[in-house]
């Protein structure tokens, strides 16, 4: 699957250099399996490759912690819904630390600016006139928050996502105008390319509103019927539907209400991470309350497909929701991160196998990239007292290896910033690739038994400043791996892919650290 080119993010005007990246917020009803962590893993893999660019990173995550599905886990947990999610929260946090995952805000919606800055905007919505009372009747799933009409349900009866049945309700809401958005919505979908990516997760999106129209949706619920919620500022009966509370999370988490210059110097967000089960939600009711309340629009929505396990849904009954701590303690970070970002075409569906995590650990970490950086470590070591060897000069075999390198650089650039990560981290693995066959071809081993001190000083230089490369690559996908190699090389940080080289990256003389083993195969 192809997106296109896409220009560099930001690079248009005033906010370059600058990159805004969210997650959806998750659900605290039960601790994050391997489906959260990976689109958490992908923005902090994003993060990590745009801060080593020296763009101003700002990572935004978090937890969804209004609604009825809260306050009835809550309920029958025999406590209240704040301490339920008090209780949950950490979870989250452990489990992405656990991971290396290193967002800027961890956002609560039920922190304090967070609440004021819903308020504030929705306040906005109202004053254009974009919000009216009225009845609602209908089919409702209380486990995804939303209405649902007759023909979306299984056997006409169950939610299409949960398969369980859904509730007749009926109730005086207050509704957004989003059919008033239509053709705004229509006009950005056809003229933003990047808007929302896929292309056929947009393509659903015009088919879709143009078979069934836009509707106004309901953006309160009677305090009645449910009170875990942000209180309607103008209506102090209703709370905030729960989705537009968390769509919101994205304005308050830069700070909209707290820290007004952190918010006007990221917003709008640069990429959006979802899940396509809520692209409606994050592609039609969120810009579309946007341009009401007068904010610029988010560059792109990506939405990425579903992971299963083994071949099986992600669910606790049958046993696939993984914990992504204990995979760490099994496999540590770097191989999960590694596993994640390779094995699943970002964008497409993908399926969760412990036994290819274990193959990739293998085929890939240990045996491409481990061995090689001992490999020319242990050659130094022997040869130049551990030191980068003075050369001069390129044969013809480093010029062929050198623009091998080149290309792979420059087609992992351009994935990284087309979003396709499956394709970028392969590109690492073609650069241990490339120099594994340049040190194959060349045998700096055989050269110095014939006493060929000069090749051997510039076959190995030439690996260095390579595996230097490597380092620079790695370190969005692996990054406690890309500080071991850089200590190997000697080097007090891990090189920044903005000023990594072809040649020269170390200076003849540079004194190599101490080489270890990176990966132990896993039988
Ligand atoms: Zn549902």
């Amino acid at each position: 699957m192809s997106f296109g080119i896409v220009p560099i993010f930001g690079d248009d005007g005033v906010n370059q250099k600058k990159f805004y990246i969210t997650t959806p917020i998750y659900y605290p009803n039960r601790p994050p399996h391997i489906g959260s962590a990976y689109t958490t893993v992908v923005a902090d893999i994003l993060t990590r490759y745009y801060e080593s660019l020296g763009y101003d990173v700002f990572f935004l995550t978090g937890t969804d912690e209004h609604g009825m599905k809260l306050y009835k886990e809550a309920k029958s947990a025999g406590i209240s819904p704040k301490e339920y999610v008090n209780r949950m929260v950490p979870f989250f946090k452990r489990a992405w630390s656990a991971l290396n995952i290193r967002y800027h805000r961890f956002i609560r919606t039920t922190d304090p600016d967070h609440e004021e800055t819903v308020k504030r905007i929705v306040m906005k919505v109202y004053d254009r006139g974009d919000i009216y009372r009225g009845t609602y009747r209908g089919l409702y799933c209380v486990e995804c928050e939303r209405y649902y009409t007759a023909k979306d349900l299984v056997d006409g009866k169950l939610c299409p996502i949960h398969l369980k049945p859904v509730e007749y309700l009926e109730m005086e809401v207050y509704y957004f105008r989003l059919s008033k958005y239509r053709d705004q919505l229509m006009d950005l979908y056809i003229n933003n390319k990047r808007f929302v990516l896929p292309e056929e997760r947009k393509q659903y999106l015009i088919r879709k509103i143009e078979d069934e129209g836009l509707k106004d949706v309901a953006i309160t619920r009677p305090k009645w019927y449910l009170s875990w919620g942000i209180e309607c500022p103008w209506d102090q009966d209703h709370v905030l539907y729960v989705w537009v509370d968390a769509l919101l999370n994205y304005v308050s988490g830069l700070g909209y209400v707290s820290n007004k210059e952190n918010f006007e110097k990221f917003w709008p967000p640069d990429i959006q991470l979802i899940g396509k089960d809520i692209l409606w939600f994050h592609a039609v009711i969120w810009p579309a309350l946007l341009m009401s309340a007068g904010f610029e629009l988010p560059q792109t929505i990506f939405a990425h497909g579903f992971l299963t396990v083994d071949g099986k849904k992600i669910s606790k009954s049958l046993g696939t929701d993984i914990d992504p701590i204990d995979l760490v303690r099994k496999y540590g970070a770097d191989t999960v991160r590694y596993y994640l970002a390779r094995a699943i075409p970002f964008g497409e569906d993908g399926d969760f196998s412990e036994k290819d995590l274990v193959r990739y650990h293998n085929d890939e970490l240990a045996n491409e990239i481990g061995n090689l950086v001992y490999r020319v470590l242990t050659l130094a070591e022997r040869y130049f007292d551990n030191k980068v060897p003075e050369s001069t000069g390129l044969s013809p075999i480093d010029e062929e290896t050198l623009s091998e390198v080149q290309k792979r650089l420059n087609e992992y650039h351009d994935y990284m910033r087309n979003l396709q990560i499956h394709h970028a981290v392969m590109r690492v693995v073609m650069i241990a690739q490339t120099i594994n066959a340049y040190l194959n071809r060349t045998e700096p081993w055989s050269c110095w038994k014939k006493g060929d001190k000069e090749t051997t000083a510039r076959i190995i230089r030439n690996a260095l400043d390579w595996i230097y490369i490597l380092a620079a690559t790695m370190y969005p996908f692996t990054p406690e791996t890309a500080t071991k190699i850089s200590q190997q090389l000697g080097l007090n940080s891990i090189p920044k892919l903005s000023e990594v080289r072809l040649t020269g990256n170390l200076s003849p003389g540079h004194h190599l650290g101490k080489k270890q083993i990176l990966f132990r195969k896993i039988s």
